[in-house]
This record gives structure tokens, C-alpha cells and sequence, in this order.
């Protein structure tokens, strides 16, 4: 890194961390996000639309929906695989990021827990770009507490009837079916088996869904407020057995909060280029900013921190891929990784004095995007929580 550095030369996400046979996906990714995402970042943060034409361009490039199983119709990535490619997507800009993520979220639950059947007609489309699915599990009352949540799935011959709300959900307007997360029991003194996990095509009677109000970031991805007024779905649409909702999520959850780290990972390796690059070309008492120590001191912490994430990130993806103690592990990497991102930006921010509030920067982007990875998939206290329980 020198005083002529463009960030694309900086290589901050660098293959030598990442297992070789992620290499081609990752740099599949890279070229992906520099010709499709980059360019259009600002003009879709302006406008808070939903990225249409980056979305069919990530589903023909084969770079949406590829965790899906070869078996049906995907590429079958793996976690690292996954990780490496959202790195490099979240680099570019997160909104858009978010919405090629989003294009199958939930999909994991019914390729692993569901049947062949539901594989066939849900889970394939997607795998082939011609459907969307989504993850209907926060609820308006809360967000944070999975056992908690209110919205029902009543038994009815052989239907279920669904009643209830969800909040904030991906693609909640946009998918053709979500998984929902519903409460079929109120055992109290089995929290975690009350509830079941659902495929509910988003054109049911009885299925509402309209976009939450504008966002201060992340703005070419939509969330919905969806709402279930006896919403009836046939009784084959349950994934796996009623009460195994919880332990699902949970374990959906851990591949999830890794992938969350590298969204972190993506937005501080973006901070990261905008400050070294701003602070090499800003002249102050004659001479560029970063020939004061204070300024380099800055720009070193921000480097250490973000190889401190970067490292637990890739060290807890191979121990959630090899099953070990995995829910402590993805905890640790989404806390440090989505940390790291706040941090960083922030003090992106600090330097780039007081262009730092302009709308055409990509620092502010990075800086407003960076404040929802640390909320979204579980609040870092929650995750914390979840480290504190699972040590030792
Ligand atoms: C952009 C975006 C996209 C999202 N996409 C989806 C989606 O597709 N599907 C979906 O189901 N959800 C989605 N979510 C919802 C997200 O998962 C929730 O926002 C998150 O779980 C927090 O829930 P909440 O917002 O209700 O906050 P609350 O649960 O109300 O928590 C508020 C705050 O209280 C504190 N807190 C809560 N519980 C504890 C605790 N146990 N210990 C200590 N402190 C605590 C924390 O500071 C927390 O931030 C999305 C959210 C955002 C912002």
C-alpha cells in the first residue's frame, strides 16, 4: 500500500486465507461485483429501489441462490464458498448485497429438514432464478426472542390456518413463497418446541405483505410488514415435524451469523479503502494527512482490527463447516465482524473530516450500512449471550 493506492489494488480480502477450492468462486464474485454492484451502488442507495436487473444479472451468472444442492438444480456452495463470495459482495455495496442474499434465504431449512416433494416445486425454481423465497421470523412485539414469538399455525382438518404478523421480512412483497416460523404449541415448560416452520406461498388468501417505511440504509434491499388473517396452507407444507421450528432455526442460525461476519468483513474492507485512499490525497498544513502519526496510528488500528475480524471470521466458518461447537463459534465471528465494521467506518468517517456527511461518499454508505449487520440475525448482545453459555 502506498500514497498512489486505488482501492482495488489494496487486496485487503486476500485468497490466503481462503480454502482453495473457494478461490474460483471468490474471484468469480470479485469480477461480478465490479462490473454489476460497484457502478450502480450510489444510484441504488439514491433511489431505495429494488436492484431488478443486478438481481436476473447474479441469477444467470450462477452467484444467487448457489448454496442449493446440486441435487436441486443449485451449485450446492458450501459455508466457505459462501463466505468468500459474500465478502467480496458486501465490499461492493451492502444493499445490493443483501438483496442477492435474500433471494433464498430460508431455503437451507426446507433442502435440509423438507421433503423431496417440497424440494421439487419450492426449492428448485429458485435454484434456477425463476422464484424468490424469503425468512418470515421477527415479529412486530419482537425480534429477539425466538420462543416468544406469537404468530400461529392452527391445525384444521388437513390444513393449517395461519393468524399472526411478521416484520422486517427480506423479500416479504417481493418472494413467491417464504418459510414462516409459527407457533403450533404453548407448552411453557418446553419453550423451545412450540413452534414449526412452514412453506407459505406469498399469493394465499389471507397473506398480506407491504413494504416497511424507507430506510437509512441498505436501501436497495426490502423488508415487509407481513399479515396472516387465516391464511390456510395445505397440511404438506409443514418442514420436517410440528415443535422442531427452534432447533431449525437455531441451526440455520449458525451458518447464517457467519456469513453475517462477512458482511461485516466486507463493509470494513470498504471503510478501510475510502479512509487510506482520502487520507493519501487530503492536504493539510502542507502535507496529505496521513503524514500525521495521529493519522497513521488510525489507519494501523484499523488495519489490525479488521484482520482481527477477518481471521476469527475464517477461523469460526471452518468450525461451523466441520460441526464443532459451532452456534459459540458463528456467535463470536458475527459480533467481532459486524464490530469490526462499525468501528472502522467510524473512524472512515473521523478522517474524511467534513466530507464525511456528504451523500456522494461511499463512506456514509458504509458507515449507515455498517449500524444493521450488528442487529439483523440476532442482536450482538444476543450473540453474546449465546457466547457466554457456550464456552467451556
Ligand atoms: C435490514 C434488516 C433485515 C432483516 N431481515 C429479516 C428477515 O429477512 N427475516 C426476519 O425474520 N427478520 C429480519 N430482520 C429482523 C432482525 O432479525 C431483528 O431486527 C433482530 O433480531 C432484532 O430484533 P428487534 O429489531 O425486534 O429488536 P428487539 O428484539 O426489540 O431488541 C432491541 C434491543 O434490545 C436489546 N436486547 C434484546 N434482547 C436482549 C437480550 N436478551 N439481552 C440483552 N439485550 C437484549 C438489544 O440491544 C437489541 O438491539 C431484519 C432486520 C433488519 C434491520
Amino acid at each position: 500500500m502506498n500514497g498512489d493506492t486505488n482501492y482495488h489494488d489494496m487486496e485487503l480480502l486476500d485468497d490466503s486465507i481462503v480454502p482453495e477450492h473457494a478461490h474460483e468462486v471468490k474471484a468469480e464474485a470479485r469480477e461480478f461485483a465490479r462490473e454489476h454492484i460497484e457502478p450502480k451502488a450510489e444510484e441504488y442507495y439514491r433511489a431505495g429501489e429494488y436492484p431488478h436487473e443486478i438481481l436476473e444479472a447474479g441469477q444467470e451468472a450462477n452467484l444467487v441462490a448457489q448454496d442449493i444442492p446440486e441435487k436441486w438444480g443449485g451449485r450446492g456452495l458450501d459455508l466457505p464458498q459462501l463466505l468468500a463470495l459474500t465478502e467480496e459482495f458486501y465490499r461492493a455495496d451492502a444493499g445490493i448485497a443483501l438483496t442477492l442474499q435474500l433471494a433464498s434465504f430460508g431455503c437451507e431449512i426446507t433442502y435440509e429438514y423438507g421433503t423431496d416433494e417440497q424440494c421439487e416445486e419450492y426449492i428448485r425454481p429458485v435454484a434456477a432464478g425463476d422464484q424468490l423465497s424469503g425468512l418470515a421470523v421477527s415479529e412486530p412485539e419482537t425480534g429477539s426472542d425466538l420462543a416468544g414469538m406469537q404468530t400461529r399455525a392452527d391445525k384444521d382438518g388437513d390444513e393449517y390456518v395461519l393468524n399472526g404478523e411478521k416484520y422486517w421480512i427480506g423479500n416479504g412483497v417481493e418472494a413467491d413463497w417464504v418459510t414462516v416460523y409459527a407457533r403450533t404449541g404453548d407448552d411453557e415448560n418446553n419453550r423451545y418446541g412450540n413452534h414449526s416452520m412452514f412453506i407459505v406461498p406469498t399469493d394465499t388468501d389471507g397473506y398480506e405483505a407491504e413494504h416497511i417505511p424507507e430506510k437509512m440504509a441498505m436501501r436497495a434491499s426490502k423488508q415487509a410488514h407481513i399479515t396472516f388473517d387465516d391464511c390456510r396452507i395445505p397440511e404438506e407444507n409443514l418442514i420436517g415435524h410440528e415443535g422442531a421450528g427452534f432447533m431449525m432455526l437455531a441451526d440455520f442460525f449458525n451458518h447464517g451469523r457467519v456469513i453475517v461476519a462477512g458482511h461485516g468483513v466486507g463493509l470494513a474492507a470498504a471503510a478501510i479503502e475510502e479512509a487510506w485512499e482520502f487520507t493519501h490525497g487530503r492536504e493539510e498544513f502542507g502535507r496529505t494527512i496521513n503524514e500525521f502519526q495521529a493519522v497513521q496510528h488510525g489507519l494501523s488500528d484499523m488495519l489490525i482490527e479488521f484482520e482481527s475480524a477477518r481471521g476469527l471470521t475464517w477461523r469460526a466458518c471452518e468450525k461451523v463447516h466441520e460441526n464443532q461447537n459451532a452456534g459459540y463459534w458463528a456467535a463470536m465471528a458475527k459480533t467481532k465482524g459486524t464490530e469490526a465494521a462499525v468501528e472502522i467506518s467510524e473512524q472512515g468517517m473521523q478522517f474524511h473530516g467534513g466530507r464525511s456527511i456528504l451523500e456522494e461518499r461511499r463512506i456514509g454508505r458504509v458507515f449507515r450500512d455498517a449500524r444493521i449487520p450488528v442487529i439483523y440475525e440476532g442482536a450482538n448482545e444476543v450473540q453474546r449471550n449465546l457466547i457466554y453459555k457456550q464456552a467451556g
